[in-house]
């Protein structure tokens, strides 16, 4: 998810290492949840295994709560189908054949949060489509290495920009990453393309949810009537990848995910 409030915090190590528990609940849910997506399954099916493993694991799901204009959000998952960008809402309508699948998890474990989505297809798809999906991934993987310490916001920015541009996709703008820790969305913003501004020079101890929203069309997107569900306006499709990672001395960790499976161009 991505609404923002309004504070840096740089955590020490042991802080990180809490937010890897949750990350890693996170990364876990996510396997399960991407191991059940298949014609016929429901998002509401979906949703449920989501917060009974959240539960089952003592924690929380981060998202349920979270206040919206139409009332407080009241699911474990976003799930986003086709042109829809994020905050999918579960529902009863299941998935098809052909269809793009981004799911959004986000859990808090002993006050920390974890937060991070990918994006499935869902049988064959058309080459561009796939291709939309990997690239987006691509993206978040580039806005990752480019968080080393010393380098700015926009550097990741401009990373993962530049993979979008590179094939001509909308960048979606109204929905960006942010900063997290013993809140969901914290400062920094971490738009996806270039501000016009450096941004805040990033230093260990700060944590960032790194998360591209690519289009096969334009990038202006609208939110529905139920007040969450962001669509793109001209109904192209759109794929999302989040990943929450900590700043350490050494280079980015991605903690949203299972250490043996980190992609070894991010390590140190
Ligand atoms: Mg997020």
């Amino acid at each position: 998810m991505a609404v923002m409030e309004r504070r840096v915090t740089l955590k020490s190590a042991a802080q990180i290492e809490r937010m890897a528990v949750a990350g890693r609940l996170v990364a876990e849910v996510l396997d399960r949840v991407g191991a059940e997506i298949r014609p016929g399954v429901t998002t509401l099916e979906l949703d449920a295994l989501a917060h009974e493993m959240i539960r089952a694991a003592g924690a929380t799901p981060s998202f349920i709560g979270v206040p919206g204009p139409a009332g407080a959000y009241r699911h474990a998952l976003c799930i986003s189908i086709d042109e829809e960008v994020v905050h999918g809402i579960p529902g009863r309508r299941a998935i098809a054949e052909g269809q793009i699948v981004s799911v959004d998890a986000g859990a808090i474990v002993d006050g920390w949060h974890g937060d991070a989505a990918r994006t499935w297809v869902v049988g064959d798809v058309p080459e561009p489509v796939a291709r939309l999906v990997e690239a987006t991934r691509d993206a978040m993987l580039a806005g990752i290495a480019a968080a080393q310490p010393g380098n700015h916001i926009g550097d990741i920015s401009a990373a993962v920009e530049d993979v979008a541009l590179k094939h001509g996709y909308g960048v979606v703008r109204q929905f960006v990453g942010h900063g997290i820790g013993t809140e969901m969305h914290e400062e920094p913003q971490v738009t996806n393309f270039r501000s016009g501004h450096r941004g805040r020079r990033l230093e260990p101890g700060l944590c960032l949810a790194i998360e591209p929203m690519f289009t096969l069309g334009r990038h202006d997107v609208r939110v529905r009537p139920d007040g969450w569900t962001v669509e793109t306006l001209d109904h192209s499709l759109a794929a999302h990848w989040e990943h929450t990672i900590a700043i350490t001395p050494g280079g980015p960790r991605i903690l949203t995910e299972h250490p043996a499976r980190v992609p070894e161009a991010i390590g140190a």
